[in-house]
């Protein structure tokens, strides 16, 4: 190998000779040059550690470099790195089994994408091709990926929606905020309303033409909010009532991020017709998501073609990747870890709402957790420079302006949920200063 690159000339070959996603070019943006990572911590290569209570992009479940799943992605590449999707292979026959078995129980089948974008879009199609029907439903304030079709789906510009998109895709609106500029007594009360409006508009877009309701479970990139009570149940049933399929779009929520395989087993009597997921899947150590779908669709396809298929679907050594993934969470028990210390992370925001006059609406479930900056606060120049004391305190949160999400390794230990309040806690009491 060549000699090693000074950090200069890293960050000057990343900037002169590719693409940062999401960003211009020319962003004054400082970036960090990683040197290397280990559990809840990455480092640069002064020597400065960040402990990563975003889990990069809420994806790093399981932490930097576990040894069990880099060892099974050699293992894999020893015995075999690529075959076409047309093979069968040992590594996706037991990958398939154990999510349909464990992960997502009563569900059919799954397809192996190469991330949740992709996910997505094969929820799309399978839809589109077992109803007959072309129109997909989704909510404003969502996030879906970042190709044509996903993409369309997102619920505002913001978030990287298309516009005008695809013809046939209709937003709705979902549990973004509480108010809309009306009040409600009881989350019931909320949920009745929203699935009201929502009927209409299923009834005025023609249900006969419908082909699936896309949904996130919890929304993340939107704001990380939770559905109100009742109100994914209330999908499931109107999806029933006029044969449209549900697809919960697990991408971000999905593998323990809640406490739960999926997010939707926290709810009672919500079973999707299709779950998409990605992230936690793998936790980014190869690319990798799925769809899975239930017993109908899957039996509907035993003699229709599957309208899906790329040259790297269920790649062997992602398959690995996921499975060995599997097995981290479940020999270290991380479901309850995210659960237990998910409260924690919790019960501290809500005590810094309290204190800090910057922030309001603490919320979370699991380790899936955030708070809103206000006033003065929650402008753009004021979110870099919290951003920038976070990074100086070594402590680095998901950055969605104008909230701090706080999601980090399902992994992390109490000690460090409280490093994480503590660093919040100083960078609130500057946040104060500002709105
Ligand atoms: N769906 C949701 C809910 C997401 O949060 C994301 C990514 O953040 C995606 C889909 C897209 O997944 P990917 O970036 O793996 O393509």
């Amino acid at each position: 190998m060549n000699k090693k690159l000074s950090v200069d000339e890293i960050l000057q070959m990343n900037q002169d000779y590719q693409f940062f996603t999401w960003t211009p070019q020319k962003s004054s943006l400082e970036r960090i040059a990683v040197a290397g990572g280990k559990g809840c911590y990455f480092w640069d290569f002064d020597g400065n550690k960040y402990l990563d209570a975003g889990s990069q992009l809420v994806n790093l479940n399981i932490g930097f470099q576990d040894e069990r799943v880099v060892n099974a992605i050699k293992a894999q590449a020893d015995e075999l790195c690529y075959i076409a999707p047309s093979y069968a292979t040992e590594i996706r026959g037991r990958l398939a089994k154990k999510i349909i078995t464990d992960c997502a129980p009563g569900m059919g089948k799954v397809l192996f994408t190469l991330g949740g974008t992709d996910a997505n879009e094969y929820a799309l199609r399978i839809a589109q091709g077992y109803t007959g029907r072309y129109k997909v439903f989704s909510q404003y304030m969502s996030y879906h990926g970042s190709t044509y079709g996903s993409s369309t789906l997102n619920g505002q510009a913001a978030r990287g929606n298309m516009d005008p998109g695809i013809a046939g895709f209709v937003h709705f609106l979902g549990p973004w905020w509480r108010d809309h500029g009306l009040k409600f007594e009881t989350e019931e009360e909320y949920t009745e309303f929203l699935l009201k409006m929502l009927e209409r508009q299923m009834i005025q877009e023609n249900p006969d033409k419908i082909s699936c309701l896309v949904t996130e479970t919890m929304q993340g990139g939107g704001g990380v909010i939770e559905m109100p009570k009742g109100y994914l149940k209330g999908i499931r049933d109107l999806c029933d009532k006029y044969g449209i399929l549900m697809v919960c779009d697990e991408v971000m929520v999905g593998f323990g991020r809640t406490g739960k395989w999926f997010t939707y087993q926290h709810y009672d009597g919500v079973m999707p017709d299709m779950i998409t997921f990605a992230k936690g899947s793998t936790c980014g150590y190869t690319p990798f998501g799925g769809v899975i779908v239930s017993k109908k669709i899957a039996k509907y396809y035993d003699d229709v073609a599957l309208p899906a298929g790329l040259t790297y679907n269920s790649h062997p050594i992602c398959c690995a990747t996921a499975l060995a993934t599997i097995g981290v969470y479940e020999e270290d028990n991380l479901l309850k870890n995210s659960e237990e210390r998910g409260k924690e992370l919790l019960a501290g925001l809500i005590e810094l709402d309290k204190k800090h006059k910057s922030v309001a609406n603490p919320r979370g479930k699991g380790l899936h957790t955030a708070l809103d900056l206000v006033g003065g606060a929650a402008t753009g120049a004021a979110h870099e420079k919290l951003k920038n004391m976070y990074i100086d305190k070594g402590v680095i949160p998901y950055i969605l302006p104008p909230r701090i999400v706080l999601s980090p390794p399902l992994i992390i230990t109490k000690e460090e949920v409280q490093k994480i309040l503590e660093v919040t806690d100083e960078v609130l009491t500057f946040a104060d200063t500002l709105v």
